[in-house]
């Protein structure tokens, strides 16, 4: 058996070991090709059976039908910062944001050089420490969309629910949270995620899109960076990335056999739940970064009395084995993500390290 570290990684991240299993079972040979599934061909029966599989089974796993398409494309999550204006963002028109940090801010950024951007909320005034109340989220009635990220990886808040935008199209970058419980995945006109956090390993990025909004885009685009492009052929107009499709659809195929996103949300309430008690706990050593109505359940961060204990935290908990702990540099301190593939001993684990070297270190 190999080694296996606990890995808090926030991204790219740890993957399922039944899964890794399966990928290293299947490499050098997939089901019989003589081959591994990145020699064969994208047009191939065997990689247009893990390209359908993917698809169906994302619908199925988030409970969405026929009205929407799922499309996997290069670029990363940050491709579709630029790449949703340029499609929906027409002349004339607002598209509407709520800026909840680092991802969100970035989106912006990018729709700005597209057109007209109004700001429907933001928490930067609060260091981002929340998610704005859903009444407190504005727009123009007739905004192209509203944009939010669901997920906020960075500073560690999460939607506990989301706005009704009746007409406006509601767009998501999940990134960071898709299919880590169960929602109403209905609500949204689109959704993306780059696979690196939740879905599989980085190089791939899961949009999923109503087709009512697929209608909407603009003429004269770009090929590539036209959502028609892709949904049209299934992902399949020009080489996708099928080693990572391949492993999407793994972890896809895990979750389902798992029971889906009830018995994800399970093991997730579990998770965070063991790392917040801690931090509910003893404020006063692990100090909390978030308010609590807005806690991340896919990345608990905090802070500890001194940046010394930070430091020496990071450094002890690599050494028993708990990777990745560090918190993103433009936050300091302590960063747990607790992504689906992260076990319930694992939590408890890191939990367990965190009480002894609170003891250790008073
Ligand atoms: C990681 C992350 C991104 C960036 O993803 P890339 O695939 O690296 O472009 C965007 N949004 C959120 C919420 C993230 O967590």
């Amino acid at each position: 058996m190999a080694n296996r570290v606990y890995n808090f990684n926030p991204g790219p991240s740890t993957l399922p070991l039944d899964v890794l299993k399966i990928v290293q079972e299947e490499l050098l040979d997939y089901r019989g090709t003589g081959m591994s599934v990145m020699e064969i061909s994208h047009r191939s029966a065997e990689y247009t059976e893990i390209n359908d599989t993917a698809i169906s089974l994302a619908k199925e796993i988030m409970g969405l039908g026929d009205d929407y398409s799922v499309i996997f494309v290069g670029g990363g999550a940050s491709t579709q910062f630029a790449m949703i204006p340029m499609n929906f963002l027409h002349e004339g028109e607002t598209a509407a944001y709520v800026d909840t940090g680092t991802w969100s801010t970035k989106a912006i950024k990018e729709a700005e050089k597209m057109g007209k951007v109004h700001l429907a909320a933001s928490s930067k005034e609060g260091d981002y420490k929340f998610i704005p109340k859903i009444e407190d989220i504005k727009y123009p009635d007739d905004a192209a969309y509203l944009h939010i990220t669901t997920n906020n990886t960075i500073k560690g808040t999460q939607y506990q629910i989301y706005p009704d935008t009746g007409n406006v199209p509601l767009i998501a970058d999940m990134s960071s949270d898709i299919c880590s419980r169960v929602i109403d995945f209905s609500k949204f006109s689109l959704i993306y995620a780059g696979a690196q956090k939740n879905l599989g390993p980085a190089g791939v990025t899961m949009v999923i899109i109503r087709n009512d909004l697929l209608e909407k885009r603009k003429d004269g685009l770009p090929t590539m960076l036209d959502y028609k492009t892709h949904t049209e052929k299934k992902s399949l107009f020009n080489t996708p990335p099928v080693f990572a499709v391949y492993v999407v659809k793994l972890v896809l195929e895990w979750i389902k056999n798992l029971g889906g996103l009830k018995a994800v949300q399970k093991l997730n309430r579990a998770k965070k739940d063991i790392i917040y008690a801690l931090l509910d706990e003893y404020p006063d050593y692990f100090r909390g970064n978030v308010q609590p109505e807005s806690r991340s359940w896919m990345n608990v961060t905090f802070r500890l009395p001194t940046e010394n204990l930070e430091t020496k935290f990071v450094d002890e908990a690599k050494k028993a084995g708990f990777i990745g702990l560090k918190g993103h540099r433009s936050v300091g301190g302590i960063r747990v993500s607790l992504y689906n593939a992260m076990t319930v001993e694992g939590a408890q684990k890191v939990a367990d390290f965190m009480e002894s070297f609170m003891k250790e270190n008073g």
